[in-house]
């Protein structure tokens, strides 16, 4: 186990692949990390802003599906 980025990045043949927060959705939306900036993906159902950070840079993570904190 070893401890990387948050972020994955995405299999894509295209010259700018974007990160992605893989949150266990199936639709994912377009964050701006200021950091960059640049644009990362997530699929988290709960995100109130696009222009989060990512947690890679110091972002808060966006809630998974199935993690939800107010449900425990
Ligand atoms: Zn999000
Ligand atoms: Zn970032």
């Amino acid at each position: 186990m070893t401890t990387t980025a948050i972020l994955k990045l995405q299999p894509a043949p295209e010259p700018l692949a974007v990160k992605f927060f893989d949150a266990g959705g199936t639709v994912f939306h377009r964050h701006t990390c200021s950091n960059g900036p640049h644009a990362w993906d997530c699929s988290s159902p709960y995100c109130t802003s696009l222009q989060a950070d990512c947690p890679d840079h110091g972002g808060d993570e966006p809630v998974k599906i199935g993690r939800e904190p107010w449900k425990r």
